[in-house]
């Protein structure tokens, strides 16, 4: 699936503060991501970034501000959004294979009682071919790399056919090699699929050489253009 272009942002927040408690996260936060584009939310540990995320995702609720999704509140049932998470712990003793943490992705669209049927598994096995994982398809998930482990993650994301990529740290505990070629591969995805990449991360260096646009969040956004 192709995104269709939009004249909308992708990403629209005005003005959104947030704290949890007195300890403030988020203090006035206003910026623009233009679809089919690749930005990065950069800054120090505590900076907020997580809580933004949180808010774009729906899972928190502004205290004050916008926030607008390709043109609707977050949290919109049947919006295009994909979350790719640092990582996912798997319950012991409950070996799920690669196909069934894609297949999972699935559950959004599949509604309530509903198993997943032949559809559902060709599109977990179109997701996986697109990230080369396919030949992976059965083996255990948790036996993965955590390169590999990634790749698997962002086909569970995309088989939701997002046109927003949420992606929370999605490197960390990835070796130099490792993180080039992840970035490399979403870029392609960005390229083919017309989708917008959001990415929250620590790596400022391979960010850089990789989104258009980088913003720099320490409560406020301190700074926000292209890398150079
Ligand atoms: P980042 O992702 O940039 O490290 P966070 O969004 O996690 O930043 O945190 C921003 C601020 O909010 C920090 O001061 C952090 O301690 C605080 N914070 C984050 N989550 C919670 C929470 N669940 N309860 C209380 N404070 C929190």
């Amino acid at each position: 699936m192709t995104c269709p272009p939009s004249a909308e942002p992708a990403i629209r927040v005005e003005d959104l503060w947030f704290s949890y408690g007195r300890r403030s996260a988020l203090e006035g936060v206003s910026m623009e991501v233009a679809p089919g584009s690749f930005a990065a939310l950069i800054g120090p540990n505590g900076a907020g970034k997580s809580t933004l995320l949180r808010l774009l995702l729906g899972v928190l609720k502004p205290q004050k501000g916008e926030i607008s999704i390709l043109g609707r509140k977050p949290g919109h049932q049947g919006q295009p959004i994909g979350y790719v998470p640092q990582g996912i712990r798997l319950p012991r003793g409950f070996p799920l294979s690669v196909q069934d943490v894609v297949v999972m992705g699935r559950y959004g669209n599949l509604g309530f009682f509903r198993r997943p049927g032949p559809q559902d598994r060709t599109r977990s096995h179109e997701a996986l071919d697109s990230v080369g994982m396919l030949p992976y398809a059965e083996r255990r998930f948790e036996d993965l790399s955590g390169g590999q482990q990634q790749r698997v993650l962002i086909a569970r994301a995309l088989v939701a056919d997002p046109c927003l990529l949420i992606l929370d740290e999605p490197t960390a505990g990835l070796d130099p090699a490792a993180r080039a070629r992840f970035y490399g591969r979403v870029c392609d995805l960005q390229r083919a699929r017309g989708l917008t990449l959001f990415c929250a991360s620590h790596d400022v260096e391979d960010v850089a050489q990789h989104a258009q646009v980088l913003i720099l969040l320490d409560h406020r956004v301190r700074a926000m253009g292209p890398p150079q």
